[in-house]
């Protein structure tokens, strides 16, 4: 039985072009780009054409990309270091990944009053309810969601912000689910500091970026080195940071075409599904969000059966963000946008590549069917039995 990956949205395989222009700096390039000689040399002319290449891409400066280890660590270093050590009111919704609501929840403890914002039931942040109060020091809204690829109204939010006269506070973006998925343009954004991750869009793990508005002091969480002019200091992974460069341009160059594709296949498995297993519900936007993004309820089904049953099958998706997703809670994401009960409880992340062919998507959604018929026939039988 053929393996069917649909988790893209936790991780993807190594691009085979980046592992190529990883290895030398793997092997015999392996110089510390802090160091003055030769090997050293070498190494940081590799950095930093690895961090013009991003910036160009992202329409940033190069002295705007910090690397970090992933985004977990960016949005860390973004939150606390915007933030800064005195209380202030911190503006978020319940939509964000968890490596930005657990730093609110330590922020919360450290006595900034926190506000979250409405969220709509299509996953989207409810711009018309928005008003910012005056104390407001950061506001952090993700680019898309990870878990229904809504797509989020940076434009409108930073309208109302203006409008509420509140030019002071700095806004922090997690595009960890983005990047490489649509075009970014940190320049056109607006924000002050955009977080992404190498191994969503076929780079390697371990080597994530922030992008920090030039001119923007953050307050230093790790102290030790001068790297990086002391934001993210420590040896700097220069291979690592060359596969991201290398993944980033292959997405963004084929970004047309991979987003027809996803919509092609995207199209074709949820037709399959209706067909089949209904009745199916769609979390999140019908359209406009990330094209490989599919968030889906199997009414009857219990997701974490449903879930063990695909992997037995042969198909690995997931029931939400991998970083919650051991812990058979209902998703955060899908409470926030008003589901109860069934819809609650059967929902499945489906993340698509545009390297899956139209067999394996085809196959996959006829494995699924079977499994949601199955487990629905046995709740009904199991439902008689009681009755
Ligand atoms: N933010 C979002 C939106 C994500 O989807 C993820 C990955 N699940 C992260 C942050 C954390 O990324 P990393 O694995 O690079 O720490």
């Amino acid at each position: 039985m053929n393996l069917i990956y649909l988790d893209n949205n936790a991780s993807t395989p190594l691009l085979p072009e980046a592992l190529e222009a990883m290895r030398p700096f793997l092997c015999e390039r392996f110089g510390n780009p802090a160091s003055s000689h030769v090997f050293g040399r070498q190494a940081r002319k590799a950095l930093e054409d690895a961090r013009e290449k991003i910036a160009a891409l992202l329409e940033a400066q190069p002295d705007e990309v910090v690397f970090t280890s992933g985004a977990t660590e960016a949005n860390n270093v973004a939150m606390f270091g915007l933030a800064g050590p005195t209380p202030a009111r911190l503006v978020t919704s319940f939509l964000e990944h968890p490596s930005v609501l657990e730093p609110i929840n330590e922020l919360y403890r450290r006595g900034n009053a926190i506000t979250y914002l409405a969220v709509t039931p299509d996953g989207v942040l409810d711009v018309g309810k928005v008003r910012f109060h005056e104390d407001t020091r950061l506001i952090a809204i993700m680019l898309a969601n990870h878990e229904t690829g809504a797509i989020q109204p940076i434009e409108s939010l930073l309208r109302a912000l203006s409008v509420n006269g509140n030019g002071r506070a700095a806004v922090h973006c997690d595009a960890a689910a983005a990047a490489g998925k649509m075009p970014i343009s940190f320049r056109n954004l607006g924000v002050t500091t955009v977080t992404i991750s190498a191994h969503k869009f076929h780079g390697p793990k371990g080597i994530g970026a922030l992008l920090v508005r030039r001119g923007v002091k953050l307050h230093p969480l790790h102290f030790g080195g001068h790297q990086q002019h002391g934001q993210r200091p420590g040896t700097e992974p220069v291979a690592l940071a060359v596969g991201m460069a290398t993944a980033l341009e292959w997405s963004l160059r084929k970004l047309d075409e991979h987003q027809a594709r996803l919509l092609d296949l995207r199209q074709r498995f949820l037709a399959a599904l209706r067909e089949h297993a209904a009745p199916v519900m769609v979390n999140g936007p019908v359209e406009g969000g990330l094209p490989g993004t599919l968030n889906l309820s199997f009414p009857g089904c219990k997701a974490d059966a449903l879930l063990m049953n695909l992997d037995i099958a042969g198909v690995a998706c997931s029931t939400g963000s991998a970083c919650s997703s051991g812990s058979l809670l209902p998703s955060p994401v899908l409470q926030a946008m008003h589901k109860t009960g069934d819809i609650l409880h059967s929902a499945m992340r489906f993340s698509l590549s545009p390297l899956l062919r139209v067999a394996d998507i085809d196959e996959a959604a006829r494995r699924i069917v079977q499994c949601v018929n199955r487990l629905r026939q046995a709740h009904d039988a199991e439902d008689g039995s009681i009755g």
